[in-house]
């Protein structure tokens, strides 16, 4: 079968590899119809994430069931399903408590396992014809519809951006009359403003700097802002004072700010005054001007526990400045890391069916599959607006 390998950083190739085959009676194997390209894909691209030189490449699949081990209950062959990035085993205490991200079984000696991704279980990725899902009956979110129908778009977002957004606005806990500020509009960023839009938020900034992102963040009802213009916690917080003006509690002004601020970026934030120049520590010094007292601080950015391309010393070692001084006079409540995108998927899954949310509205580009190379480097370059991008086996055969 056809399917995206990344030989070393920066080449990809599309090429045949041996087909999957069930490996236990647990395993599921699915026929891909849509297989998403990722912005932690960009970084393993990259080079960020660890040795990921000759790996099939992908975590954001969307298919048909082909074949199903013998012990597998729940899921048929025919089918629809999307798997969950995050493999988990269903059964382990982490998996019971809902930590489906941090499953213990199916990385054993650490926590968490996903397809195509260096360091985590050494498992094939996604964007190939066909993928091996262990433990099916846990790992496969059941699907409405056929292949091709107005959720396709829709459905392979379940896999991973969609219920990571949806964990941004968890850890948040975004509720109506909120005041949001989303640094970063890729796919993440983008559905996170859907996500608090559904829960109530009353006003969603979203920070960018490539014009197309901050479009499509104006089309979903959000204020964009373009960093490149200027300082967004300036300007964020002179037009919440201008709004506030007249009709706030006397002395309220002290309390201006957002109440919920994302980070949607991670450690590849850009510096403001030179967007070419990468600066980790710039996206939390900036919320924590932004939030208000008591607000909620949510971090669904990747940051790593180490990174030797990193431009500072101590950001190679992981470690990152944090204006803890400003957040704890501020009383924020931080909340990060990797989400569990299972617990979310079913809750999603019905949105989507019934209306709620249409996420398939950030796709910007559905490629064939052998098209793979220069879907990832326009994707890194955020060139031709591309902001999520999907792969289509089908259309390659
Ligand atoms: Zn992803
Ligand atoms: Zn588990």
């Amino acid at each position: 079968m056809q399917a995206v390998v990344l030989n070393e950083p920066r080449k990809i190739s599309v090429e045949a590899v041996p087909e999957p085959e069930l490996q236990a009676q647990t395993d599921v194997l699915l026929r891909v119809t849509s297989s998403a390209i990722c912005g932690t894909d960009l970084h393993i691209y990259e080079g960020r994430l660890g040795d990921g030189s000759r790996i099939v490449i992908g975590h954001e699949p969307l298919g048909v069931v082909e074949r199903v081990g013998d012990a597998v209950v729940n899921v048929r062959v025919g089918d629809r399903v999307t798997v969950p990035t995050h493999i988990c085993c269903g059964f382990c205490p982490n998996c019971w408590h809902g930590y489906s991200g941090s499953c213990l079984t199916t990385n054993p000696g650490k926590w968490g396992a996903a397809y195509g991704y260096p360091g985590m279980g050494g498992y094939a990725g996604a964007q190939a014809e066909r993928l091996r899902v262990p433990f099916g009956d846990a790992n496969c979110v059941r699907l409405p519809g056929e292949p091709g129908d107005r959720w396709e778009h829709d459905f392979v977002l379940l896999a991973d951006a969609l219920p990571t957004a949806y964990h941004a606005t968890e850890l948040a806990r975004v509720r109506p009359g909120d005041i949001v500020a989303i640094y970063g509009a890729g796919a993440v960023g983008l559905l996170t403003a859907m996500c608090a839009f559904m829960r109530g938020a009353s006003k969603v900034f979203v920070v960018d700097a490539v014009p197309a992102r901050l479009d499509k963040a104006g089309e979903l009802g959000a204020q964009p802002i373009d960093m490149r213009e200027g300082d967004p916690v300036e300007r964020i917080l002179e037009e919440l004072a201008r709004e506030r003006r007249g009709v706030a509690w006397r002395g309220e002004e002290a309390n201006l700010g957002v109440t919920v601020a994302i980070d949607a970026i991670g450690f590849q934030a850009r510096d403001r005054r030179d967007y070419a120049v990468e600066n980790p520590d710039a996206v939390i010094a900036d919320l924590a001007r932004l939030i208000a007292p008591n607000g909620r601080l949510a971090i669904i950015g990747v940051f790593l526990d180490q990174d030797p391309h990193a431009t500072t010393e101590s950001a190679r070692r992981g470690e990152y400045l944090i204006p803890w001084g400003t957040l704890f006079k501020k009383g924020v409540n931080v909340g990060m890391g990797r989400d569990h995108d299972k617990r979310y998927d079913d809750i999603l899954r019905d949105a989507i069916v019934r209306g709620t949310l249409k996420p398939g509205r950030i796709v910007s580009h559905r490629l064939p599959l052998i098209d793979a190379a220069d879907a990832f480097a326009k994707f890194d370059a955020r060139s031709d607006g591309y902001i999520k991008v999907v792969l289509d086996p089908i259309a390659s055969r």
